[in-house]
């Protein structure tokens, strides 16, 4: 359904700009054209394709190659530490590693250059489709709670769920063939819902460069002359770019949605933004990676406080709120939020069994998020285990402590968010140490090797003796209501 959707917007639309970054345009016909061509290599391997890139127009090409040839794709960000990339790809074990652009870290993967490889002018091959919806689309890897990054599953039949239910929601289907604007690196999955939603329709996704990102003047520049209908992103980056008042109708006119999804929604976010945007349609969108990106939505402009994350109703798999043992909790008893149906992923990397089980028959996945469902309406009440968000990264505190832990000079280590109100601003480690507390400078530097920036704290506390509980475990809240006092 996807594949033939793209086909038919080559076929019929070829010279419409499917993807455009800061200086490059790929039209339909060339991104098809591209990735037959890519394709009919990929087709005499299997396996997942690592494809290592930022927002480079040849990163779309790869990834629709992989979906032609029945291969998963696997997205990294060459920014992140070449150890953390090295684990990914030992525990993925691909078979072929591709990059687009220039990186340094394409070396250190042994990835082959994607572009010289679609970009010879070959005869294409009659296009025939890998057909079976059940293998697997792509991998993508999150945070990973015991110390490594963890790699998630998600079949073709999840994905075309995902666009199917993306694509008939109503403030999605007005923006049309119009332009979508990406914010999210393809190594996370917000990004699934910038690219193949846009491409099912026709549309046209216009890729944030993270250099665009990093600088205000620059992303205005690049919002300004997008001519974006739709905007996909998390909250935190639409709090970046509320920060300037230049944000407003003036900058995108042509704005009719914007799709959040990944972390809170602070209602005074929606606020503002319907206060500098008249009639704009405000999706709060909810999912895990794990359920292939987005399971549920509720337009929430007009509303007043705390905002529902989705709609049950119109989901695109079933919502329930278990009880401890796994037990469907009636609506307005708060628990833990399930999917159940076509959303959820094959489990992860490794077989590790984590959250994914079976519900009737159904593929069930247990989010480790609070919820409850009230009115046929889904709220968000926080986390069950430590997961925290941060700038709509998803970070797991154990992999940070793991990190910290592996050295010889830290005998014990705690990492843990700094909130403000219900906002996190960063991350905190407390450390008991072995011998004399390293230099902050040696720590940071230390980090920077293995976790990427997002995942580096920035308070670092020493502690003679970490304060512990009634259990005899490290006292997290304790801790917590510590760094808050200072
Ligand atoms: P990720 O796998 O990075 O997409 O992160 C999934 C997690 O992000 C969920 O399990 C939630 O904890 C959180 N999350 C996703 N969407 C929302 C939302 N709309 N509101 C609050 N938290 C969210």
């Amino acid at each position: 359904m996807l594949l033939e959707a793209i086909a038919r917007h080559a076929r019929q639309t070829p010279a419409r700009p499917a993807y455009q970054n800061r200086t490059q345009t790929l039209t339909y016909g060339e991104l098809w054209r591209s990735a037959s061509v890519l394709a009919a290599r990929l087709r005499a391997g299997t396996g997942p394709v690592l494809i290592c890139g930022e927002k480079e127009a040849g990163m779309p090409v790869c990834f629709l190659a992989c979906l032609m040839a029945g291969r998963p794709w696997l997205p990294v960000d060459p920014q992140q530490p070449q150890e953390r990339l090295l684990k990914i790809r030992s525990q993925a074990d691909p078979a072929e590693v591709l990059c687009c652009g220039s990186h340094a870290a394409a070396a250190a993967l042994r990835a082959v250059q994607a572009e010289p490889l679609f970009c010879k002018s070959e005869a294409l091959a009659p296009a025939q489709f890998a057909a079976d919806p059940g293998r697997d689309a792509y991998w993508m890897f999150t945070s990973g709670s015991t110390g490594a990054p963890k790699g998630v599953r998600i079949p073709l039949s999840a994905l075309e769920n995902f666009v199917e239910w993306m694509c008939g929601l109503p403030a999605v289907a007005a923006c049309g063939t119009g332009v979508s604007v990406n914010q999210a690196r393809f190594s996370f999955d917000l990004s699934v819902a910038d690219l193949w939603p846009a491409f099912a329709m026709g549309g046209t996704v216009r890729a944030l460069e993270p250099a665009e990102q990093a600088d205000l003047p620059a992303l205005y520049e690049a919002l300004g002359s997008s001519g974006a209908r739709r905007l996909v992103c998390t909250p935190s980056f639409a709090r970046l770019c509320l920060c300037d008042t230049a944000f407003c109708r003036t900058l995108l006119p042509d704005l009719e949605t914007v799709f959040f999804c990944g972390e809170t929604l602070a209602p005074r976010t929606v606020k503002t933004l319907e206060k500098r945007f008249g009639g704009l349609h405000i999706l709060n969108a909810y999912g895990p990676t794990e359920a292939a990106c987005a399971v549920c939505a509720v337009e929430v402009q007009g509303r007043e406080g705390p905002l529902p994350v989705g709609c049950a109703e119109n989901a695109a798999s079933r919502l329930l709120i278990l009880d401890e043992g796994g037990a469907p909790l009636p609506d307005g008893a708060p628990g833990e939020i399930a999917i159940a149906g076509p959303s959820v992923g094959s489990g992860y990397i490794g077989g590790e069994a984590g959250g994914f089980g079976t519900l009737s028959g159904q593929k069930l996945y247990r989010t480790g998020d609070q919820g409850v469902l009230r009115d046929g309406l889904l709220w968000h009440l926080g986390r069950r285990d430590r997961q925290i968000k941060y700038k709509g990264y998803r970070i797991e505190p154990g992999e940070v402590e793991a990190a910290i832990l592996g050295w010889d000079e830290a005998r014990a280590a705690a990492v843990l968010p700094i909130r403000a109100g219900d906002e996190v601003r960063g991350l905190a480690a407390v450390v008991e140490w072995e011998t004399a507390p390293l230099d902050l400078s040696e720590c940071k530097a230390r980090l920077r090797r293995t976790l990427p920036d997002y995942m580096l704290p920035r308070r670092w506390r020493a502690m003679e003796r970490m304060p512990v509980n009634e259990r005899g475990k490290c006292d997290l809240a304790a801790l917590e209501r510590m760094l808050k006092d200072e």
